[in-house]
């Protein structure tokens, strides 16, 4: 789940500048579960960008706009207003934008509605994210009983907790639990504390080498 929140209207409106007929794509999947590009959304965009001079060529919510086939599918559906449109406005994270962008045949200008934050679970209650992976391509959580210490460690140590840990708590916020008393208790649980034993080396950032890519099987 990739989480995103709503850019003001006025920052927008600058980003728009002078065009004027607009195409929205919003997102069926992560930002109708943040509630930043779902159907009420991109209503109330539409009306706040009519209230302002603009007009609406029309509008979409592919599944997936990450996904190019999903994209294309609603241009196609939307043939007509997407023709019409000088600019699309995505209401997505930053992966939806720049697909609407690889996909758009005639290279229009393409502007984005939403702050993309973090990668997240959601929790059973469908309100709380939580950042719980930062994909840093060599995973550890084989070592760390499952806890990951790159997202829930303020300070991202591989090898037991800074010395402000206290009671529990994490020193940068107090109100959050020490991701490494978390991963002790874990590992005491599972009986597995010799594991904090294997010093792990510094992680190979070569790894996170950007901007990363994945081809499965043969392209062509
Ligand atoms: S160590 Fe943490 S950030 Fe890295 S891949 Fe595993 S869960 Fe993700
Ligand atoms: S108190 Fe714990 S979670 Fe906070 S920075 Fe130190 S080791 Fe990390």
């Amino acid at each position: 789940m990739i989480v995103t929140k709503k850019k003001s209207i006025e920052e927008i409106l600058k980003a728009l500048g002078p065009a004027s007929k607009i195409f929205i794509v919003g997102c069926g999947e992560c930002a109708t579960t943040c509630k930043t590009g779902g159907e009420k959304e991109i209503i109330e965009m539409k009306a706040m960008l009519e209230a302002n001079g603009k007009t609406i060529a029309g509008w979409a919510i592919p599944k997936a706009p990450c996904i190019a086939s999903q994209t294309k599918l609603h241009f196609a559906k939307n043939k007509k207003a997407v023709d019409e449109a000088e600019v699309f406005l995505v209401l997505a994270c930053g992966l939806g934008g720049q697909s609407v962008l690889e996909n758009d045949r005639n290279k229009r200008p393409v502007y984005i509605g939403c702050d993309t934050m973090f990668g997240s679970i959601l929790d059973a209650t469908g309100y709380g994210f939580f950042e719980r992976c930062a994909m840093c391509g060599e995973c550890v959580l084989n070592a760390t009983a499952g806890i990951c210490p790159v997202t829930r460690c303020a300070k991202g140590l591989l090898n037991g907790p800074c010395g402000g840990s206290n009671k529990g708590k994490c020193e940068v916020d107090k109100n959050k639990d020490c991701a490494w008393v978390l991963i002790y208790n874990r590992l005491k649980d599972l009986n597995k504390l010799d594991s904090l034993k294997n010093v792990k080396p510094a992680k190979d950032y070569s790894k996170v080498n950007r901007p990363r890519e994945v081809i499965l099987g043969n392209k062509s």
